[in-house]
């Protein structure tokens, strides 16, 4: 904390202030761009590089939220007195933005002692912090860059580091890396990316396709899942699991999630009234307290009715920001809409939460589901989740069905729905109707005698 008497502030305190983080007491964005500098001008003489890095909280945001602003202060106070209790003599570390800190390291000189020492700050962040008589847990993500000899401006170099934050945070939680020439193509195409997509949602460019989902014992069509499809003009076709991520980083999902649903609800208006619609939502839609209120303007403009609509979400949806996500879900619920946990067991799985929430509906993750003959764990692990499904009153469905042979083994396990390529793949919305007489079996004939075949399935 820094110790100044009012109105006898001298020149070198006042810019001393200018360079303070008040909250932390740090030096701020400022100081760090001046260090930089100071040490790039020292090492024209004397060509040694140099390390920086930027230090991001991950999921600071719901602390914030869950414990108040005060805690989330006290908590950063309490990051910054650990940061600066790892600094050697040489190294600084700043306050750079609300959850970002960054250092500079003057006397590490190579990639491998930098991620050593950057994964030693990681370590110190995540032990748990005292917030009154709670406790809370917090991991970081390092983006770092090393200045070697060159044109290098401390602009730069921050840029650099961001680059590899943003890199490090795509990764996953607790991570570092440093920055690499490669990277900067690859943020290069992920901004094209973005840019065509912001104008293709524009042009209402993106649309819904469907894929049925059955009932494993008749091989009736219950319903359909919404997956997104957009070809650009000049890039091509890319696949959902390329530009949803896109989207969401960069604040695209909301206006992309309301084309899709407008267009996928009065699609599925035309259809028989007892088949359902399903439709993802994004992780990062579920920290927007809005996103329930914005579907359900949706739904009344399009006159599609809530009871027939299912919400995907998953794990990583729920973890980032429970209470939000609670907020959203109660809000669908209230609204007769209800809601399926995707991809179960793939993400950061936690038991707990299926106690802490409620699905109606558990999504089986392929994962599991293709190698359902091959591994007798993951079909022991689906036997689990459908006694979990059954004790929990949750509906199961299978993804990714291929063979005949998967789907008679997940319903003589008791699974109730399946979804994949054996009963269709998605379809543009006017050929989906169509797909819904289609057998969804293969005729296999007079029941051959095959391993997983008991003697007791009909339809
Ligand atoms: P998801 O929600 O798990 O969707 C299922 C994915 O599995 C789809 O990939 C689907 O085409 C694919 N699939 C279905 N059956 C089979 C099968 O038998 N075998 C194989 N190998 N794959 C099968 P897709 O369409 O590429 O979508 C990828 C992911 O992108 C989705 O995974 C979902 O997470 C996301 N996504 C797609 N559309 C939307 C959307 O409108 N909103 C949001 N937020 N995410 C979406
Ligand atoms: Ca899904
Ligand atoms: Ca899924």
């Amino acid at each position: 904390m820094m110790h100044f008497s009012p109105g006898a502030a001298s020149p070198s305190t006042v810019q001393e202030l200018a360079f303070t983080d008040p909250l932390t007491g740090l030096g701020n964005g400022r100081r760090f761009v001046d260090k930089i500098e100071r040490l790039i001008a020292e090492r024209s003489d004397d060509p040694a590089p140099f390390a920086v890095g930027v230090v991001d909280l991950d999921g600071f945001k719901p602390i914030n939220d869950l414990f108040g602003r005060g805690a989330g202060d006290d908590i950063l106070t309490q990051v910054a007195m650990r940061l600066r209790a790892a600094m050697d003599e040489a190294s600084t570390v700043t306050r750079i933005g609300a959850d970002e800190f960054a250092f500079l390291f003057p006397m590490v000189f190579g990639a491998e002692s930098l991620v050593k020492r950057a994964r030693m700050l990681i370590e110190i962040l995540s032990a748990p912090y005292d917030i009154g008589d709670r406790t809370a847990r917090l991991s970081a993500s390092v983006g770092c860059a090393l200045f070697y000899f060159g044109d290098d401006t401390a602009e730069k170099l921050i840029d650099k580091c961001e680059t590899a934050l943003y890199q490090a945070k795509r990764s996953g939680r607790g991570r570092v890396v440093v920055y690499t020439q490669e990277m900067e193509e690859a943020a290069k195409h992920v901004t094209r990316i973005e840019q065509a997509l912001r104008r293709a949602v524009a042009a209402g460019e993106v649309a819904p396709h469907f894929q049925p989902i059955v009932d494993l014992k008749t091989r009736k069509v219950v319903g359909f899942e919404a997956l997104a499809r957009w070809t650009d003009p000049d890039l091509g076709t890319i696949s959902p699991g390329v530009f949803i991520p896109i989207a969401e980083e960069r604040g695209i999902i909301g206006p992309l999630s309301q084309l899709l649903l407008q267009k996928a609800t009065t699609a599925a208006g035309t259809w028989p009234s007892d088949l359902f619609l399903s439709f993802n939502l994004s992780p990062s839609q579920l920290v927007d307290h809005n996103t329930g209120l914005q579907l359900l303007s949706i739904l009344d403009r399009t006159g599609f009715d809530p009871r027939r609509l299912e919400i995907e979400i998953t794990e990583t949806g729920l973890m980032n920001d429970p209470v939000s996500a609670r907020k959203i879900m109660d809000d669908l619920h209230a609204a007769g809409i209800r809601v399926a946990l995707d991809d179960f067991g793939t993400g950061q799985s936690s038991l707990g939460r299926l106690r802490e929430f409620h699905f109606d509906k558990l999504k089986i993750d392929r994962a599991f589901v293709s190698p359902i003959h091959d591994d007798r764990a993951s079909e022991h692990i689906v036997r689990a989740i459908l006694s979990l499904c059954d004790g929990l009153g949750m509906v199961s469905v299978a993804e990714g069905v291929e063979t005949e042979a998967q789907a008679r083994r997940l319903m003589l396990l008791g699974c109730d729905g399946g979804q994949g390529y054996l009963f269709g793949r998605p379809v543009q919305a006017q050929d989906a109707l169509a797909a819904i007489d289609k057998p969804k079996r293969i005729d296999l004939g007079p029941m051959a005698p095959s391993n997983d075949a008991k003697g007791d399935f009909t339809t």
